[in-house]
């Protein structure tokens, strides 16, 4: 349906790695609200695609723009700064620190010096600020009464909604998430599918990579499927899941 104003816009991207063609070519936007799935088989570049829109990559070609701004080739702590916050498929956690004190160091990922201020102890005041922005961040994705707990005690699912609080709490409103329902159970899934799709109704704007169909189908607004670098497909999870090259590609893996 209509949704927002383009918030994520990437053209013609291009990345190899020596001879390889990781990403070769790939297109593809997002509007405020909606939730975008990048899928593909083994290899097929998404990973790479992820990288380059984060500036962990620098394309060899092609640009990407963020909020119609063009970032192509900035550090990602400018990029993360100007909205765009990112999961890893394995969570990055401090699993000896508490899950309030894991969310608050999002509220440090926007300047770089911020987070050697975390280190080396902040004033109180900011410290206070920073725990009540990572308070309501837990509560956002249910997790505000396990907020003195060791990190190292959640459950993966637990430590997946962490990692989006610890987002939320960064200010990021464009939220691209790894792999973000790998080894969590049917449940969990669930829940975690409920979570996206109500922050999206909120205005934030998720990319997300999965193999997972089921997820997917029931969670994305629109489906990137790459093969071997290239975008071959794109469409509803409906629409992808019935074109004949998706079916090819899945069954040649
Ligand atoms: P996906 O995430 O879809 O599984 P990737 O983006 O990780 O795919 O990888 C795409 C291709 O690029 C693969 O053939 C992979 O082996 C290769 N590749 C990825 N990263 C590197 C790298 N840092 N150096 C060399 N080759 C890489
Ligand atoms: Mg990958």
């Amino acid at each position: 349906g209509a949704k927002g104003e383009e918030v994520l816009r990437v053209e013609g991207l291009k990345k190899a790695f020596g001879g390889l063609l990781a990403v070769n070519g790939v297109s593809f936007a997002l509007r405020r609200g909606e939730i975008l799935a990048l899928i593909g088989p083994n290899g097929a570049g998404k990973s790479t695609t992820f990288n380059l829109v984060t500036g962990t990559l620098i394309p060899d070609g092609g640009k990407v723009f963020l909020f119609g701004r063009e970032v192509t080739g900035l550090a990602p702590f400018r990029i993360h700064r100007l909205g765009l916050g990112r999961t890893f498929q394995h969570p990055h956690l401090f699993p000896e620190l508490s899950v309030l004190e894991n969310a608050a160091l999002g509220t440090y990922a926007r300047t770089r010096a911020g987070f050697f201020r975390v280190l080396l102890g902040l004033h109180r005041k900011e410290e206070d600020q920073a725990l009540a922005t990572a308070y309501r961040a837990l509560k956002r994705v249910g997790l505000e009464s396990l907020a003195w707990e060791r990190a190292e005690r959640l459950t993966v699912g637990q430590q997946r909604l962490l990692e989006i609080a610890r987002l939320l709490a960064s200010g990021a409103a464009v939220l691209l998430l790894d792999e973000p329902g790998a080894g969590l159970r049917a449940g969990e899934k669930r829940e975690l599918a409920h979570l996206l799709r109500s922050l999206a109704k909120e205005g934030y704007t998720v990319l997300l990579v999965d193999h997972d169909m089921d997820l997917i189908m029931g969670l994305a607004d629109r489906v990137v499927v790459m093969n071997y670098g290239e975008k071959i497909a794109e469409g509803t999870p409906a629409e992808v899941q019935r074109n004949p090259l998706v079916r090819a590609a899945y069954l040649g893996e």
